[in-house]
């Protein structure tokens, strides 16, 4: 039996689409089954919009800080106010946020980069750290250690938790930097939850309280109850493309914390001196703040979107990471399909159902800054968005697809029951 509505949307997807009944009934079943976890995203985020709406109003956000700038942007009202309102929002002292910090990795780069100095050491606590952070690590021309600052990761526990008596041991006196990566990346744990990353930092800093506890926010923002910053993170950093944009933001990265740190940060980013007085964006900012204002919805449409994709492809057999019934950190989904052909036809069916470049069929290739060669779908109105409904996989074993976002839950929807039929018809 199909609920009020499923009986057109059937028809409708297996006239546009071909995807037959009983791969729409077995989607529909599936969402019956997660209805107290939909609840509970649900409440989750109108708690997140009840703040966001209060830092917008505390911080007097008014329709003249959308108004873009030129030049240096000496007085730009729009893009302190951001600023402002990311801190208030994030829990955090102080924090930058531009449409002039291109990406996460950039985001996270200039953090490390503002704050670290020759003869510092860097410790990642959760395992290596994301593909494109090695680079900026341990890279060559350009990277921390071409700046005589060096970094070691510790490896995670067997069941995917940070090894703190491991961490212990290996802090020394130049390690100035924790750093803590929150989501998955292409590593196979789930994400860690802001409790589990405050657990980890309020142990360590027992004994270590001069370092700085640094969080890769990447995909996390308005996941769990609080950020980061108000569970002992001294800074976080992130993209504008993912969650905290709210899909609108074009593009952008931010960086938040504690006060002198940002400052630090300031300094790196833009030169000393002229530090965060100047920096202009003509098209305004209003994508910015309504970006914002609209993420904790939005991410629950991502979070609900990537739970039915868990509960479906478990129910087909594939192993899944986090379970839908797990409590996440992110809004990413690892699915391992164990076999080339499923990946793929798992990729493309997610491209098939996006609003943008449906056609294009994707294959695998060589992305700057991934050691394997990747698959991705990526349909999206801003390039690159994973806070839209994405997928993308290295061709390696064990052939895991990390699927992340969806601004809608009724697109998340349809698009798995479009990849769900083209992986059972890829078998
Ligand atoms: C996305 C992401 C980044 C930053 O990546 P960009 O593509 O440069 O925005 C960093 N760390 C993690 C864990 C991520 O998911």
């Amino acid at each position: 039996m199909t609920e009020t509505g499923n009986a057109e949307l059937q028809d409708f997807l297996e006239q546009a689409y071909g995807v037959s009944r009983s791969v729409f009934e077995t989607v529909a079943a599936g969402e019956r089954e997660l209805a107290d976890t939909f609840r509970e995203i649900d409440a989750r985020a109108r708690t997140h919009q009840a703040r966001v709406l209060a830092a917008f109003q505390r911080c007097g956000v008014a329709s003249r800080h959308f108004s873009g700038s030129t030049g240096y942007g000496y007085g730009d009202e729009g893009r302190d106010k951001l600023c402002e309102v990311y801190a208030e929002v994030f829990g955090a002292e102080d924090a930058i946020v531009s449409p002039l910090i291109m990406s996460g990795t950039h985001a996270i780069s200039e953090a490390l980069f503002g704050v670290l100095r020759p003869g510092d050491e860097l410790l990642c606590i959760t395992g290596e750290p994301y593909d494109t952070l090695r680079p900026v690590l341990r890279g060559g021309q350009g990277s921390l250690a071409d700046y005589q600052i060096r970094s070691g990761a510790v490896p995670l526990q067997a069941d995917g938790s940070i090894n703190i008596e491991a961490a212990e041991s290996r802090i020394r006196p130049e390690t100035r930097m924790i750093y803590l990566q929150r989501s998955t990346g292409y590593d196979l744990r789930p994400a860690f939850t802001v409790e589990q990353l405050e657990e980890a930092i309020r142990r360590l800093r027992r004994h270590h309280p001069d370092c700085i506890y640094m969080v890769d926010n990447c995909y996390g923002e308005f996941v769990n109850d609080r950020e980061p910053p108000a569970a002992g993170a001294d800074l976080i950093a992130g993209s504008l493309i993912k969650n905290a944009g709210g899909g609108l933001a074009p593009t952008g990265g931010y960086i938040a914390g504690r006060h002198d740190l940002v400052e630090l940060v300031g300094s790196r980013y833009a030169a000393p001196g002229v530090a965060r007085e100047i920096g202009s964006y003509t098209p305004g900012y209003q994508a910015f703040f309504q970006g914002l204002f609209l993420a904790p919805h939005t991410v629950a449409q991502a979070l609900k979107g990537v739970t039915l994709a868990a509960q479906i492809f478990a129910g087909l057999g594939f192993e899944v990471s986090p379970t839908a019934d797990a409590v996440r950190g992110d809004i990413t989904q690892t699915i391992l399909f164990r076999d080339p052909e499923a990946l793929t036809a798992f990729v493309r069916g997610v491209q098939r159902a996006a609003p943008v470049d449906a056609h294009v069929v994707p294959y695998a290739w060589d992305m700057p800054g991934y050691e394997d060669q990747v698959i991705m779908a990526a349909g999206t109105f801003v390039q690159g968005a994973s806070l839209e409904y994405t997928a993308d996989g290295p061709i390696r074993p064990p052939f895991a697809a990390y699927l992340q976002g969806g601004l809608t839950y009724e697109h998340a929807f349809i698009a798995v029951a479009l990849a769900a039929a083209d992986v059972l018809a890829s078998r």
